[in-house]
């Protein structure tokens, strides 16, 4: 049986990726430090005899015992919100996290996928994002301590690659949804749900004409995992293209959850990239994958498992903002 180590395991993305690893017959490590995930996310894999957990946090040196096949690096925290935070815990997860695991994977001889992100073309100039893009960045603005970790990341994944020929891939991943996102997390679909839960207004960033393109998470973790298998090392996107600007989403989400809620205008925050749509020409080529979910169907998903949340949860989502991070 194959054996795979997923950092993050408690996040989002990670929880989906240990699902995804045990449907299809691997041993999966988990490892976490709960900082911006949540035991109620794998808490359904505890009496599973092909999963184990370890708490740790992974900027500290990372052992685990016997092989390793694969690693998937996914442990860091996503939202703007939360790495507005906790930047320096951000940087170091990026940079010296990453450098602990490409240790791990070079000590056993394992493959490792690192989870790298669309913010690493900043605020893009170029429309859609294609690999060969370079990016926009600010490197000392406030979102540039997640930016920047995970272009660390990325040079020194490749680094490693070419230095020591371990055998490692990169996904570039383009905001992704679904189940078990954090209500109070601040991205925009979890922060809109959590807003017509509680019959308050969705809130808007700036005009609202900024775009984002969203991509539900089966079909993400599709995409990670045929990359893992794929004997591509550069970096690859995988999001849905399926364009839409914030203010047009907002008028979707309430739409969708039939509430009868308006929209507010607030300020946008520093260095908000006004566009993004990822170009997937390359995932569809090398790993013969396209996005399967509409937004409407992954949505509903989404709003459905929102909706089964407690009163308690939906009430401790305290409103979280970016008063202190405005484009001046
Ligand atoms: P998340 O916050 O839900 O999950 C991240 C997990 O990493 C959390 O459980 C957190 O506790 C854990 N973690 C953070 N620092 C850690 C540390 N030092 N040691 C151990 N565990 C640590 O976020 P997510 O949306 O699931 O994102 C997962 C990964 O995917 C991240 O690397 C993120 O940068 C990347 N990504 C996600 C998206 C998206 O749209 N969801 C987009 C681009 C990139
Ligand atoms: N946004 C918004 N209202 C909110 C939360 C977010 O208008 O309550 C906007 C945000 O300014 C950005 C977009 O929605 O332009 C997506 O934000 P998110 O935090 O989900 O992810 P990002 O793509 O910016 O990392």
């Amino acid at each position: 049986m194959k054996k795979v180590l997923i950092t993050g395991a408690a996040g989002f993305l990670g929880s989906h990726l240990c699902d995804k690893f045990l449907n299809e017959g691997y041993y999966v490590i988990g490892m976490d430090n709960f900082i911006t995930g949540d035991v109620k996310n794998i808490v359904h894999l505890k009496n599973n005899p092909q999963f184990e957990f370890i708490e740790h946090d992974v900027t500290c040196f990372v052992n685990v015992e016997g092989g390793l096949d694969y690693i998937l690096h996914f442990a860091s925290p996503a939202s703007p919100i939360d790495y507005l935070k906790i930047p320096i815990q951000t940087l170091k997860v990026g940079s010296l996290g990453t450098h602990n695991l490409l240790g791990l994977a070079k000590s056993k001889k394992a493959r490792i996928l690192i989870a790298s992100t669309s913010e690493v073309y900043g605020d893009p100039l170029i429309h859609p994002q294609s690999e060969e893009y370079y990016g926009n960045v600010n490197t000392i603005g406030p979102r540039g301590v997640y930016d920047e970790a995970k272009r660390f990341q990325e040079s020194i994944t490749m680094a490693y690659h070419r230095v020591h020929g371990l055998e490692t891939r990169i996904v570039r991943i383009f905001n992704t949804y679904g189940p078990r996102m954090r209500l109070n997390d601040g991205r925009v679909i979890p922060a809109f749900m959590g807003q017509a839960l509680r019959g308050e207004d969705l809130t808007i960033f700036g005009d609202g004409s900024q775009t984002r393109s969203f991509c539900y998470v089966d079909d993400q973790v599709e995409g990670i995992f045929r990359l893992l298998l794929s004997d591509y090392v550069y970096p690859v996107n995988i999001g849905n293209p399926h364009e839409i600007s914030i203010r047009d989403f907002a008028e979707e989400i309430i739409k969708l959850t039939k509430s009868s809620q308006k929209v507010i205008y607030k300020d946008l925050p520093v260095d908000d990239p006004m566009q993004r749509k990822p170009d997937i020409t390359l995932a569809k080529k090398l790993l013969d994958w396209i996005p399967l979910v509409s937004r409407k169907d992954g949505m509903l998903r989404t709003f459905n498992y929102f909706e089964t949340l407690s009163n308690e949860e939906l009430y401790k989502s305290e409103h979280k903002s970016f008063d202190n991070h405005i484009r001046k």
